[in-house]
């Protein structure tokens, strides 16, 4: 165990390579080893004691008693794992070697994140459901124990009225919707080998190779996109983001061996997209120009049932449990697994990110920067979505995103016109 004074030590070392904690959520942990003197050992009580997962470039850590968290530990994660939890958690292992260090690792060496837990498989949700329900609960406000996910794909029961679709063709840059889907009998990325990601990656491919109509498209390899393919994708947002060590992915094992068995499909309009072997084994996405979020969604739809469909063809089946829904990596992805973004231009509210969040919050919308989660509004650009996944079926949670963009509009406006903004009355 370290004191605090030799944290702070550590940490002004950091400082001085260059990594700042208190905004990007420090450094990987193979640095803070070094940094400490100790190349087994975290700054949070981690040791390195060989996980047949390792490759040369990640080790996972094993935490013998309850890491030493710090006021940068900002997840419910970290604000619910109790001392009495990790006991009782920590020599349980799930069918594919996942275990409580494994599944609280990101949460420990990235403080900033939110959610700060991962499950390996499917099954770390029933083995580590004592701090798993706890942290759903927290972030969706949602009792596992007592409630049951619901779901509801029919676009036409949208409301959306012209005066909102007019404000969102003003503001609106471009919409997107995503939901997480996983494959069952598979690891999942943060307890995966690549045996496992191997496999998921031909059960999916073979899945695409089922769309048909105005789904119909081809599927990328990762590791084979040409340099062109590449840069194009990335700059219309269609790829997802080389793993940072600030985000979520690199310190719960999920960025081994990248690139390999990544990869995206996209139909050939590229407005249906799939992700593979990122966060989670598929990302399914429908995104385009402007606001129509009723074609977005209802295209989102149909590459869901598209999913569906085509995996069951390939002999395969989607991880689902009637009580938590899709089930996925991220506790807060879980249920409709549904996130619905619009890129808005805010250039008012840009002035003062922690009021736009205050007032995003208030209407359970999440704001991002424009290139992604932990990443910066440019241009006054931001990514606004819905926070909850579960509880709400996916017509409820688009529904709430389009009513609280609006209230967000009117709050720009308002600030545009020169006046203040009333909380309780505007937020
Ligand atoms: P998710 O986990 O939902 O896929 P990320 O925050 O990881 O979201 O971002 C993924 C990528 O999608 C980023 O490049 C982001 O800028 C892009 N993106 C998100 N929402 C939109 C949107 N409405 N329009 C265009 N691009 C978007
Ligand atoms: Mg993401």
């Amino acid at each position: 165990m370290f004191s605090r004074a030799f944290k702070l030590i550590g940490g002004a070392g950091l400082l001085a390579l260059g990594y700042d904690l208190a905004t990007k959520g420090g450094p990987p942990s193979d640095i803070l080893a070094k940094e400490s003197g100790n190349h087994n050992v975290s700054l949070y009580g981690g040791r390195i004691r060989g996980d047949p997962k390792d490759t040369a470039e990640f080790k996972y850590f094993t935490y013998d008693t309850l890491p030493a968290f710090t006021d940068k530990h900002r997840s419910l994660m970290a604000k619910l794992l109790t001392p009495e939890m990790f006991a009782r958690l920590k020599d349980r292992k799930t069918g594919s070697g996942y275990t409580l260090s494994n599944a609280i690792q990101t949460g420990v060496e990235t403080p900033h994140l939110g959610v700060g837990i991962t499950a390996g498989d499917e099954e770390s949700w029933e083995t580590f459901k004592d701090i798993m329900y706890p942290v759903i609960r927290g972030w969706h406000n949602f009792d596992p124990n007592t409630q049951f996910h619901k779901t509801d794909l029919d676009a036409s029961k949208l409301n959306f009225n012209s005066e909102q679709q007019d404000k969102f063709d003003q503001y609106v840059v471009s919409t997107r919707i995503r939901a997480a889907r996983n494959v069952s009998g598979f690891p999942l990325p943060a307890g995966t080998d690549v045996k496992g990601r191997a496999g998921v990656e031909k059960v999916l491919s073979d899945t695409f190779a089922c769309f048909s109509g105005d789904l119909k498209g081809k599927y990328y390899s990762l590791g084979s996109l040409s340099a062109e393919d590449e840069s194009f994708l990335r700059e219309n947002g269609f790829l997802f983001q080389k793993p940072k060590t600030t985000n979520l992915l690199t310190n719960a094992g999920a960025a081994r061996d990248w690139p390999n068995n990544r990869g995206i499909f996209h139909n050939d309009n590229r407005t249906a997209l799939c992700w593979v072997n990122e966060e989670d084994h598929c990302r399914i996405i429908s995104m385009q120009m402007g606001g129509n979020v009723q074609q977005v969604f209802a295209r989102f739809a149909s590459i869901s049932d598209g999913l569906q469909a085509g995996s069951e063809k390939v002999g395969a089946k989607l991880m689902y449990s009637d009580r938590l829904g899709f089930l996925g990596t991220c506790p807060s992805n879980l249920g409709t697994g549904l996130r619905a973004s619009v890129m808005i231009k805010l250039p008012e509210l840009n002035k003062d990110p922690a009021l736009l969040e205050k007032i995003c919050d208030s209407f359970d919308l999440q704001p991002r920067g424009s290139a992604g989660e932990h990443s910066a509004a440019v241009g006054a650009k931001w990514d606004i979505s819905n926070k909850q996944r579960i509880g709400f079926s996916e017509v409820e949670l688009v529904q709430k995103m389009i009513d609280g963009v609006d209230k967000v509009i009117k709050a720009e406006e308002k600030l545009a016109s020169g006046a203040a903004l009333v909380e309780g009355v505007d937020y």
